[in-house]
């Protein structure tokens, strides 16, 4: 029988009972973002449901993922502000090294760091990702950031971003999905020091932004997975 997920699409719902149409209508017109609404499903742990119990999470899978999404959108309340905690969670838990998991998925599970935010579009590269030109130069044990994203949601109340960069230009790898690699940026410790990060205005209340890289520095322990074969690595996220 098809798991329906009954329980939590009921607790779901119950949360998202406090969060009628008039809070969201406030959020909307002040630009603002729903902490309340994210930190009560956080503490309540449903972001965390695809983090395995080892690293603090429920570790139901993708099915009761798609319940919470579900039964929040069903409630009338906004899963955007939200979700990329669980759709960008796949390349860290897939693609991360042990040292990275045990680091990180605990403390988002815990609900102390945010990774809600994912940077792939460029104003040059949309559905054709190949086409991104943020380069990401080694130098030491240092990546060197260079380039700009648009559309970037939520990477102002996010910890932590995974950002997909090339490190071998587009036009000297064999194939044009070759050559990119993924970085978890450390948005707290990058803004001001080679990180800008500009608010998009949008119909929709999105918390959308443009990112500017000028010469940000990442640890080379931050490379999520193979370096330049990101393609496989957020792919599969
Ligand atoms: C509110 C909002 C939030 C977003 N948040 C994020 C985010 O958090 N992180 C992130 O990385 N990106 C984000 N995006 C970007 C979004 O994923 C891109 O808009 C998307 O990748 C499409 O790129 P584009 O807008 O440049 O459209 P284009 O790539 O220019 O495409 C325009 C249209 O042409 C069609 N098209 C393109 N190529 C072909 C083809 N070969 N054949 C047929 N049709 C084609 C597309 O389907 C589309 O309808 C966000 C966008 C919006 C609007």
């Amino acid at each position: 029988m098809t798991e329906t997920f009954a329980e939590i699409r009921e607790a779901v719902r119950k949360l998202c009972a406090g969060f009628p149409g008039a809070y969201w209508r406030a959020k909307d017109r002040d630009r603002a973002y729903p902490h309340e609404f994210v930190a009560t499903l956080t503490e309540a742990g449903f972001l965390s449901v695809l983090i395995p119990e080892a690293f603090g999470g429920s570790g139901l899978g993708l099915g009761a993922a798609t319940a919470v999404l579900e039964e929040i959108h069903r409630s009338g309340c906004n899963g955007g502000a939200c979700h990329a905690q669980m759709y960008t969670m796949g390349t860290l838990l897939k693609h991360g090294s042990p040292a990275q998991k045990a680091d990180y998925l605990p403390k988002i599970a815990a609900g102390d760091l945010r990774l809600q935010a994912f940077g792939v579009t460029e104003p040059g590269a949309g559905t054709d990702t190949t086409r991104i030109t943020t380069f990401a130069r080694r130098d030491g044990d240092h990546y060197v950031v260079r380039g700009q994203k648009i559309w970037i949601s939520r990477a102002e109340h996010s910890d932590l971003m995974v950002l997909l960069c090339r490190t071998t230009p587009r036009d000297a790898t064999a194939k044009p999905s070759d050559g990119m690699s993924v970085l978890l940026v450390d948005l707290r410790e990058s803004v001001g020091k080679g990180l800008t990060i500009r608010p998009v205005r949008t119909m929709l209340n999105h918390a959308t932004t443009e990112l500017f890289f000028d010469d940000l520095r990442v640890p080379v322990a931050n490379l999520i997975g193979t370096r330049a074969r990101a393609f496989a690595t957020s792919s599969t996220a």
